[in-house]
């Protein structure tokens, strides 16, 4: 585990995170990952509810190539990133396997619906608890629903930090559910909706440069970045 900002980030590969993930199913441990980026890193440094968010999640996986760059100003040990939508994929792998069912919950009906069948379709042995779109209202039902489902693994698209909260607020109402995972866009991307940056980008961690060329308003969010390394290096931990 790392620090930056005040900000935790785990130092886990996919394959680290998944065993962790294991043992702790085993032992009953609920978990939750979150996913952490140089965008909500600032946005937690004026906002101490988020901080907590982060900071208590039991895997804060480094999400972006923001905080990557850090751990190398820094002479930590993050050497790649752990990616939202990858672990992900790491997950439904994991769940396949052992026969854990799981829940997605989130983005448009249509979006999640063909998230499922193209998930299914790479992985004929998992088990679909059930789904929900991200625009329900009762919540209580819902996690209600979830609960009477048998869902071992939940998967919540809501955006951040909308899913996050969620989560929180039901971690204690879904004692059955052991691996809860905060994902954001993923759903679009596995229903192909939203199309990921092409193989060369990914490479060489250049995703923000692809989806800045292919939507230029980002890059007010993307400022974010320089502005992290900055606070890093004057940082003095
Ligand atoms: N979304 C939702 N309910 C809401 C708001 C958003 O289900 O009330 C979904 C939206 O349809 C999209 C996802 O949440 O699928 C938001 O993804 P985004 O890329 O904005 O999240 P980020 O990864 O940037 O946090």
């Amino acid at each position: 585990m790392e620090t930056y900002l005040n900000i935790k980030v785990s130092s886990y590969t996919y394959e680290g995170i998944i065993e962790q993930l294991d043992k702790r199913i085993a032992t009953g441990e609920q978990s939750t990952i979150i996913a952490v980026n140089p965008e909500k890193i600032i946005a937690a440094q004026k906002n101490d509810e988020l901080k907590t968010l982060i900071n208590e999640s039991t895997f804060q996986i480094p999400d972006g190539v923001g905080v990557l760059l850090a751990s190398k100003l820094k002479n930590g040990t993050i050497r790649s990133r752990v990616t939202g939508v990858d672990m992900m994929a790491r997950l439904l792998d994991f769940a396949a396997e052992k026969g854990l069912p799981v829940y997605f919950y989130g983005a448009k009906e249509e979006v999640v619906t063909k998230a499922i069948s193209s998930i299914k379709k790479d992985r004929p042995n998992l088990q679909v608890a059930g789904y929900d779109n991200g625009y329900v209202h009762d919540e209580e039902k819902l996690v209600e629903r979830i609960h009477t489902s048998g869902a071992r693994i939940l998967f919540v698209a809501l955006g951040s930090p909308k899913q996050e909260l969620f989560i929180k607020r039901n971690l204690a109402n879904l004692p059955n559910v052991k691996v809860f995972q905060g994902v954001g866009g993923s759903f679009d991307v596995f229903s192909g909706t939203v199309k990921r940056a092409p193989a060369i980008f990914r490479k060489f961690g250049l995703e923000w440069l692809y989806r800045l060329m292919s939507n230029p308003s980002r890059i007010k969010r993307q400022m974010n970045l320089p502005i992290f390394l900055f606070k890093i290096l004057t940082d003095k931990k």
